[in-house]
């Protein structure tokens, strides 16, 4: 039985999803988890964390998210608490703070992991930009993974006592990086990173307003609305929205790409999309030939109707 470790990721106090996930990863094989959760009062999360062993609270006068902090804590943490594996999730704050932590706790690193074992602390990872999936290895004492949203299927927690609930300080050594500040996209309902269904608009959108419909379809399926990179160019769309080998890696059950050619680049970061769809008016487009649904015609007419008899069938 190994000793396993969880960054809890909050935001703005929230419980990330990617959290559950990695609960559920842990969960597999009877571990003794331990989850680290960045907060004065860990208790509002127990129901979230049913099924852990541990729960170590850090607190801290400022606990806002400084990269070199977190790392220290996290390196004691796993020295004191002689975790062998410890996992995150591969967003954005955990591409910043894992290599960080692997340095520090001096650990070997897998990071964007689509399936990670335990035991074997061995994981499965896409690299060639996609085009190959590699298995990996960690053959030191520590191992660090940071896994993929929306792969590892959400579980039940596991059925177990109350978890024993502890304490630690936030390191307050002076740190060589500081996050001055941190700027929300104004636009982004739903974290494409995490989002189970995405909209996503290329260049023949043509114009930033025309996002609205999107929007629209984005509003009545929950879902988060993303662009190719031709569109994030020509300033149709923020470069937050950005899918692909430059932007962002989405793995939703369902990608809708609209007016998008389906270039390597862009298909890159949304291939693992359970279900795509594209709406395309050139019947010769690449992205039909990665589509799961292909519908050929002018977005400005196809997602209009799409929105229209999805409010019906949604009710
Ligand atoms: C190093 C590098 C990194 C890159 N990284 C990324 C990345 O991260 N993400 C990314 O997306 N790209 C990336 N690219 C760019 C990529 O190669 C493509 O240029 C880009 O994805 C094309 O975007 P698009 O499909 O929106 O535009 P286009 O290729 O111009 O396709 C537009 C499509 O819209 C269709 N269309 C036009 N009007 C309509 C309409 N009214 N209704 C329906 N369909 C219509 C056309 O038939 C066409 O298929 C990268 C390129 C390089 C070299």
């Amino acid at each position: 039985m190994a000793n396993i470790g969880l960054y809890i990721e909050l935001k703005n106090g929230a419980f990330k999803k990617a959290n559950r996930e990695l609960l559920s990863l842990a969960a597999r094989g009877g571990h003794n988890v331990h989850a680290i959760v960045f907060c004065a009062d860990a208790r509002p999360y127990l129901e979230e964390l049913k099924g852990v062993q541990v729960i170590v609270q850090v607190q801290g006068a400022d606990l806002a998210y400084q990269p070199d902090r977190y790392a220290a804590t996290l390196a004691a943490i796993i020295e004191e608490y002689k975790l062998d594996v410890f996992l995150g999730a591969f967003s954005a704050q955990g591409k910043d703070l894992f290599p960080r932590l692997a340095a520090k706790a001096k650990a070997g690193l897998v990071s964007d992991c689509l399936a990670v074992d335990l035991d074997k602390r061995q994981a499965v990872k896409p690299v060639y930009s996609g085009k190959l999936l590699a298995e990996y290895r960690v053959a030191g004492p520590r191992a660090l993974f940071t896994v993929r949203p929306n792969v590892i299927p959400v579980e039940p927690p596991a059925a177990g006592g109350a978890p024993e609930l502890k304490s630690r300080a936030l390191d307050t050594g002076e740190p060589r990086t500081r996050i001055v500040e941190v700027i929300q996209s104004a636009s982004q309902r739903v974290d494409l990173t995490e989002a189970e269904i995405i909209i996503s608009g290329g260049r023949a959108m043509k114009a930033q307003e025309n996002f609205a419909v999107l929007e629209d379809l984005a509003r009545v399926l929950n879902a988060g609305v993303g662009a190719s990179r031709a569109a994030v160019d020509a300033g149709f769309a923020s470069s937050d929205m950005q899918v692909g080998q430059t932007g962002k890696v989405v793995n939703p059950k369902l990608y809708i790409a609209c007016g998008i050619s389906g270039a390597i680049q862009h298909f890159v970061g949304m291939k693992t999309s359970k279900v795509i769809v594209a709406v395309n008016k050139d019947p010769e487009a690449p992205i039909f030939k990665k589509a799961d649904y292909g519908i050929v015609g002018d977005l400005f007419t196809v997602v209009p109707l799409l929105n229209e008899e999805l409010k019906k069938a949604l009710g």
